[in-house]
């Protein structure tokens, strides 16, 4: 087994404990003292004093402040020009960047380097765009007299945002680029198991010249942190993206305040491949759209719905493609597939391909943890499952495919049914030449998120979120922006 890089070098970051930043200043936090984990090896790689009630109390009335000061009269072409230069500083930082993220959460460092930081920087830079852009409009109204009437967007305010451990950076990115471009100021809880990254950010914010406050970060507890965020009267809004039972357990603390809510939450996201298709390329999106970051993302194709005729090759090809992956640690020579975000995850991971076991599904491939210390999940394909197995209908949020077979084609209602019977509708993907079928098939597929011959398809410009346990709101796009600013509707009353 290779060596890590942690064992070599630490970053210069981690060689004391991360610290929090509220109106300008870092500052320790008076929470627990928590440790960072190299999911890739189990071994403490830094650590930081979390963020309590009262932290976030400060971080909360710095943000109000600041949008009550200057902040809140900023041109917008200021505010747009603070982003760019974030962007800017970001891609300058990449290589820094992606090396932690890599530490942090085990990911490839091709992954981080040559997709998921470029990506935060492309998000900044897209919302960038967006704060010369957000205007209100004149109405015609038919009431008696003369009018002057208009609409008018406004920053919601101080926006809470809340981001979950699978892709640290670019889900950060993904909430204060609009929130910012928007003009809120905004507290940032990292997820407790990847603070790393936006430690780092918080100090590019402040040399690209964000007035102080405007961004605060709180890394810190859900249970404490994201709590203590989520019932603060001074937030009004919250954007969070994280499981289902958080976001419903937020949909109840926030009602006492009527924040704002979005939410971005877990996915069970069908794959329908049928046989007219190019198999090739469906065969090996299939499997990077299952097996990319190890599963742990929530757009992830989880559930494969293949055409009979061609399902023994479709299988048998995901198959060759998951045994092909190199399993190892994010630093390693030539690995593909990184670990589990911790040993709950790699855990609740194997728990699932046990349940799928003993409800009679096979296993192709995987099914099992490498002996190797790090928390590793072999990327698994699950054969015969069915419509009532827990693995079938439950986000595993882990490299496991699990598949199921369809006779007729041209039964699209049964095939529709089949796809659409999940609790949940994020993301869905659909592969045939058939155009025809394609647009049939698009339109009625209950998800947030439609794909055709690809399992990509993520664009700034593309509004991106969900239906039903999937969460509400998107992300991405004008919609994207909207959700950080409210709409005041003005009448002003000239003469009879
Ligand atoms: P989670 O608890 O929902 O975490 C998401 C974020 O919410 C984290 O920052 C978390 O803090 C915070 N949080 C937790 N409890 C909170 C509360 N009471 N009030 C406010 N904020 C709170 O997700 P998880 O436990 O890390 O992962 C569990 C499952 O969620 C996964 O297996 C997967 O199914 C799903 N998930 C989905 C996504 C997605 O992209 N939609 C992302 C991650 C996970 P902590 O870090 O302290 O928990
Ligand atoms: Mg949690």
């Amino acid at each position: 087994m290779s060596q890590t890089l942690t064992t070599r070098t630490t970053p210069e970051l981690l060689t004391r404990p991360l610290r929090l930043l509220i109106g300008g200043e870092w500052t320790d936090g008076s929470g627990e003292t928590l440790e960072i984990l190299d999911p890739s090896t189990g071994e403490r790689i830094g650590s930081f004093a979390s963020a309590s009630e009262d932290d976030v109390d400060r971080a909360a009335r710095a943000a109000r402040a600041a949008l009550d000061g200057p902040w809140g009269r900023i041109a917008p072409a200021a505010r747009a020009k603070l982003l760019w230069r974030l962007a800017d500083a970001l891609e300058e930082h990449l290589e820094e960047f992606a090396l932690l993220e890599t530490l942090n959460t085990g990911k490839p460092l091709f992954l981080t380097r040559q997709y998921e930081l470029p990506q935060a920087v492309d998000i900044l830079r897209y919302n960038a765009g967006w704060a010369t852009k957000l205007n209100g409009e004149t109405r015609d109204v038919s009431l008696p007299g003369e009018w002057h009437t208009f609409t008018q967007r406004r920053p919601v305010g101080v926006a809470g945002l809340i981001v979950p451990w699978n892709n640290p950076i670019v889900m950060a990115a993904a909430k204060l680029g609009p929130a910012l471009a928007a003009g809120c100021t905004t507290v940032l809880k990292p997820a407790e198991l990847t603070p790393v990254t936006a430690a780092r950010l918080g100090e590019l914010v402040g040399e690209v010249g964000f007035p102080d406050a405007v961004v605060n970060i709180v890394p810190g507890l859900g249970t404490v942190a994201g709590e203590a965020i989520a019932v603060h009267p001074l937030v009004d809004k919250i954007s969070f993206t994280g499981s289902t039972v958080v976001g419903q357990h937020l949909q109840r603390t926030t009602a006492a305040t009527l924040k704002r809510l979005s939410l971005e939450l877990g996915g069970k996201s069908p794959v329908l491949i049928f046989g007219d298709a190019d198999l090739d390329r469906a065969i090996d999106s299939a499997a990077i759209s299952i097996y990319n970051n190890s599963g742990q993302v929530c757009a992830a194709g989880s559930r494969l719905y293949v055409e009979a005729s061609v399902a023994d090759r479709v299988i048998a090809g995901i198959v060759e493609r998951a045994s092909a992956l190199r399993v190892g640690g994010g630093l390693e020579e030539g690995v593909t597939t990184g670990p589990l975000i911790s040993a709950r995850q790699r855990d609740r991971v194997l728990g699932y391909i046990e349940q799928g076991r003993e409800a009679g599904a096979g296993v192709a491939v995987g099914g099992f943890a490498p002996a190797r210390p790090g928390f590793f999940v072999q990327p698994t394909v699950l054969t015969g499952t069915s419509a009532e197995m827990s693995v079938v209908r439950e986000e595993i949020f882990g490299p496991v495919l699990v598949t199921q077979t369809f006779d007729d084609p041209d039964d699209l209602d049964g095939i529709l049914g089949r796809a659409n019977a999940s609790e949940y509708g994020l993301s869905s993907y659909v592969w045939t030449r058939d155009l025809s079928r394609a647009h049939r098939i698009a339109r009625r597929l209950a998800a947030g998120n439609v794909r055709v011959n690809s399992h990509t398809g993520m664009d700034p410009n593309m509004p991106f979120g969900g239906f039903k346990a999937s969460g509400y709101g998107k992300e991405n796009g004008r919609e994207g922006v909207e959700a950080y600013t409210e709409l005041t509707s003005v009448a002003i009353r000239l003469g009879d």
